[in-house]
């Protein structure tokens, strides 16, 4: 089983990554450092987050121990939607740069199709509690994306929660520099993305699979909610092989060729989430759990369900 998946840029991306989102700033530092530790090589973060100050502290930490070195790393970020406008990408990139005390990251992602007003609000939302667009095109934004390749702030660039109609504009964009490496959607068991997964793989661009455990901490969920880590069928597959649900469910994913990024601060947790190299689904088992898909979104950003970019009205 490869341990990670060859970019359209030639480069190696860690096929599981340690997720950052929900990570509270006095834990994510100690977070990174086990993370590390138990192997991986590959940290997804964010500047929306609000923790990459601490995100760069441990990694800092490991590379000063000599645990690791810098290019050994797979460092991920992304472009939050008030940074949208051209003139603002070069200066939230420096910035998550700064925050992170790199030179350079791996890999740089437009989190969102939409942009959000400009300014110091992260949500700006309008009195129906609706964000606030800004007037960018994603195909601008791109452009400034490019433009930090070039300047050697970012190694690949790529996308977040962007649907086909929106990946094959940026594919069709006249003067296109370079193809995103990457887009990294929601995926689990109860939205398995087949269409979008075979869709971008087609075309030379990897997925990663974000909130793949079902994302049990997310702010908004509500009891009634269906829960993967819960779900006696995909834990009846685990038991089978002696491992846990969350294995299950990272293991489902790197069998696709899709790269995935569990997120967690327990260190035991952590570590059983790398341990997902040394078993194996069965053709027939990745088949009955792809037939729990329900379509159901953890993340579906309902406060940007007017914008002009909202991507999840389209089917896939
Ligand atoms: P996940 O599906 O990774 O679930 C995280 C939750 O699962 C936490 O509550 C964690 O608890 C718990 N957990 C982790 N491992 C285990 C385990 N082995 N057994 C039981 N529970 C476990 O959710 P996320 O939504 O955080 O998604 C992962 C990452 O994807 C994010 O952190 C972020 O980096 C990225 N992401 C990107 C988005 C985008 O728009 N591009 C949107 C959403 C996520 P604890 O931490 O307490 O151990």
């Amino acid at each position: 089983m490869a341990t990670s998946l060859k970019l359209n840029t030639g480069a190696n991306m860690p096929i599981v990554g340690l997720g950052t989102w929900k990570s509270p700033p006095g834990k994510v530092a100690e977070a990174v450092k086990a993370a590390i530790a138990a192997g991986y090589r590959h940290i997804d973060g964010a500047m929306v987050y609000q923790n990459e100050t601490e995100v760069g502290e441990g990694i800092e930490a490991m590379i000063k121990e000599g645990l690791v070195k810098r290019e050994e790393l797979f460092v991920v970020s992304k472009l939050w939607c008030t940074f949208h406008d051209k003139s603002l990408v070069k200066g939230a990139c420096q910035k998550t740069l700064s925050d992170l005390k790199l030179d350079y990251l791996d890999l740089y992602l437009v989190h969102w199709p939409m942009g959000f007003k400009a300014g110091s609000e992260l949500f700006p939302l309008d009195c129906e509690g609706l964000t606030i667009s800004d007037n960018t095109k994603f195909l601008d934004t791109w452009e400034a994306m490019e433009e930090l390749v070039d300047a050697g702030l970012v190694k690949a660039i790529g996308i977040s929660n962007f649907n086909r109609e929106q990946i094959e504009s940026i594919l069709n964009k006249p003067g296109l520099k370079y193809t995103p490496a990457n887009n990294q959607v929601e995926c689990h068991p109860y939205l398995t993305q087949e269409k979008l997964i075979s869709y971008c793989q087609s075309k030379n661009i990897t997925v990663t699979a974000y909130s793949p455990l079902g994302s049990p901490d997310r702010p908004w969920a509500k009891p009634e909610d269906p829960s993967l880590l819960e779900d006696p069928n995909i834990k009846a597959i685990a038991e089978k092989h002696k491992k846990t649900t969350a294995q299950v469910l990272i293991r489902f994913q790197i069998q696709r060729n899709v790269i995935v990024i569990p997120k967690s601060v327990t260190p035991q947790r952590i570590q059983e989430n790398f341990k997902v190299f040394d078993f194996e689904l069965s053709e027939e088992e990745i088949k009955t759990i792809l037939g729990f898909n329900r379509d159901f979104r953890v993340c579906p950003m309902h406060w940007g369900v007017k914008h002009k970019d909202y991507p999840f009205n389209a089917q896939f």
